[in-house]
């Protein structure tokens, strides 16, 4: 089997253990860095806010973590190794662009995109010696955009060139999957080398089973996020009735919970939280949604098939 792609170097299917699919140590925009500084991030610190949220998921048996933060949601390589190296859990690290449609996207032309992944898939991400592990698109609820299919097509084309999976997130609410596989499809890419990130969020088993049976895989990759539009018992109820229909090695779960999310979060209230002792961070999962899972009827061998076995077939292919 293929050697996967962690920000420390290349390992084997094997070795990637429990994973958790879909997270992000940051996502911490380069330019609001530049410009405010301290007040908006500082480098020291997230890596030990995440280190210790990390090693308390390594002391649940999680071993590796996929980072879902792409180059415009402020990828920050060095971060990765340096929490990596630090905490011992595998990190493997996005290629590709979040959903925001930006004008040095949209003036860009499809080839030069797919030389710039390219580029960073093949040699390393800004000439060190870290390759992403995977490719990310982000369709919001406005659909495939004119834009997004571009980048659609890019991340497809440059993943059946480097045999890269995909992680697309999408508004399951618009129904948008069959569009982005139709996409993906018309660039080679086989349905089984794509999940579509968050289609837990929506309550609706029919569209579920579809996109199954269609060959993707599915993420229930939230569950961090038990609020009115996405309650946990919704998810833990559709798992269960997706395994029970033979759907279970479709299916991979997650937090997306991330150590500081400068997206919306004040820096001075994450950097001062009890961050060691936190009720949801990378452990929450195997604290409480496995056990939910387990009482809703799973057996150990559909946890050890959901969280090491559709990892390994889905990163090796
Ligand atoms: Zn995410």
């Amino acid at each position: 089997m293929a050697a996967i792609n962690t920000v420390l170097g290349s390992i084997c299917p094997d070795a990637l253990g429990q994973t958790l699919i879909h997270e992000h140590i940051t996502c911490a925009d380069w330019s609001m860095r530049m410009a405010f500084g301290k007040r908006y991030f500082e480098f020291d610190k997230v890596v030990e806010m995440a280190v210790c949220q990390l090693k308390r998921a390594r002391d649940y048996g999680i071993r590796t973590l996929v980072d879902g933060t792409t180059i415009n949601l402020g990828r920050d390589i060095h971060l990765l190794r340096t929490v990596s190296e630090i905490s011992g859990m595998n990190i493997i690290a996005s290629s590709g662009f979040y959903y925001q449609e930006e004008p040095w996207l949209a003036m860009r032309d499809e080839e030069e995109i797919v030389s710039l992944l390219l580029d960073e898939c093949t040699n390393g991400i800004v000439g060190i010696d870290s390759r992403p592990g995977i490719m990310k698109n982000g369709i919001a609820a406005e659909g495939v955009t004119h834009l997004q299919e571009k980048l659609l097509h890019a991340v497809g084309r440059v993943s059946v060139l480097t045999d890269l999976p995909i992680f697309c997130h999408h508004d399951p609410s618009v129904k948008s999957g069959f569009r982005i596989l139709e996409v993906y499809c018309s660039c080679g890419v086989a349905p089984n080398k794509v999940i579509l990130g968050h289609a837990g969020d929506i309550n609706d088993q029919a569209y579920h089973e579809e996109l199954a049976k269609a060959g993707c895989y599915l993420g229930f990759d939230r569950l961090a996020y038990d609020d009115s539009d996405t309650p946990v018992a919704n998810s833990i109820r559709n798992i269960v009735s997706l395994c029970e229909k033979g759907y279970r090695d479709k299916l991979l779960i997650s937090h997306d919970w991330a150590s500081y999310l400068g997206l919306w979060e004040s820096w001075g209230k994450t950097a001062s939280a009890d961050y060691a002792h936190l009720d949801i961070d990378y452990s929450y999962l195997s604290r409480e949604i496995i056990p939910m899972l387990k009482a809703s009827g799973l057996t150990e061998a559909d946890i050890y098939a959901i969280m090491v076995e559709n990892p390994k077939h889905f990163f090796a292919g």
